[in-house]
């Protein structure tokens, strides 16, 4: 079976490698094709192509979109985008002017509860300025001691109804799936079992999105339990999409999977990596 990996971050966004140190673990880790997808920035695709190529890797050039759909934020993956296309990067660079507002907000929430210097704080923690996410202000919580962990911040702050909250207006989903498509890529909607969507939402979601072009769900995943696993297959060949799959890798001690350490799509799923040539 072919080692593939359609998700994973580089300190363009908030992973802790860089594109290189990226591309050098998934060789070593004998991954075939792998695709950056750093949130909202295609900063690292040259970099991380320039290696995949000497390391005989398949590149697939990738971006995680951040999205506002009724009230929610979704992510959505675009795979074998054209990182030159103006709407794409004209969309991300606006996308990406929100996230240091929202950063001053999130600070702001923080020190409501007598957190103080966050801003400062998560700026520490990340690689490109212009990037700065929650994982940043996660990473500097750690550090101060307010959790063990990244992942155990997640439960206490920076999610709705918690301290370090700030709601945030992304882009449209089908302002996402256009710069995606029209740039020749593939949408595919991120960790699907994540958004925690009811039956009838869900169906919404996928009906929307399969009018606006997108042609994909994310089945296997680290925010996946097995069984999740199983559904959206499902949901899948219910709806003609094709699956994909993505460790969502951050970096080591910090990611349940690691790079190319995913399990088989389940029986019955097209691979969204079907027709790519190199691969079939
Ligand atoms: P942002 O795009 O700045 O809102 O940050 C979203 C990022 O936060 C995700 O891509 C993850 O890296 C991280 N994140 C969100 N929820 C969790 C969680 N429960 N556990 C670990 N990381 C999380
Ligand atoms: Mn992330
Ligand atoms: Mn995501
Ligand atoms: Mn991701």
């Amino acid at each position: 079976m072919l080692n593939i990996d359609l998700h994973c971050h580089s300190t363009i966004s908030d992973g802790l490698l860089t594109p290189t140190q990226l591309v050098e673990r998934a060789a070593m880790r004998g991954v075939e094709t792998l695709a950056l997808t750093d949130h909202d920035d295609i900063a690292g695709l040259a970099e991380a192509r320039q290696v995949a190529v000497a390391k005989n890797i398949t590149f697939i050039n990738g971006v995680e979109i951040s999205v506002s759909w009724r009230g929610r934020t979704l992510h959505i993956v675009g795979l074998g985008i054209d990182p030159e296309y103006t709407l794409l990067v004209e969309g991300l660079a606006v996308i990406r002017a929100g996230r240091s507002q929202r950063a001053e907000n999130i600070a702001a929430e923080l020190a409501k509860i007598g957190i103080h210097g966050s801003l400062e704080g998560a700026y520490a923690h990340v690689g490109e300025r212009r990037l700065i996410g929650r994982t940043h202000f996660a990473r500097f919580l750690v550090e101060q001691g307010h959790a063990k962990d990244v992942k155990s911040v997640f439960k206490k702050y920076l999610v709705k109804g918690k301290p370090g909250y700030a709601a945030h207006e992304w882009t449209t989903l089908s302002d996402a799936v256009r710069w995606i498509c029209g740039s020749g890529g593939r949408a595919v909607i991120a960790h699907p079992g994540r958004y925690d969507l009811g039956k009838n939402v869900l169906k919404d979601l996928l009906h929307e999105f399969c009018t606006l072009g997108g042609s994909a769900i994310e089945v296997i995943t680290a925010s996946h339990t097995p069984e999740q696993a199983k559904q959206f297959a499902q949901h899948a060949q219910t709806m003609d999409l094709l699956a994909s799959c993505g460790s969502d890798f951050h970096g080591p001690g910090e990611s349940y999977y690691d790079l190319g350490q995913l399990p088989e799509l389940p029986s019955g799923c097209t691979p969204v990596w079907h027709d790519w040539k190199n691969n079939a």
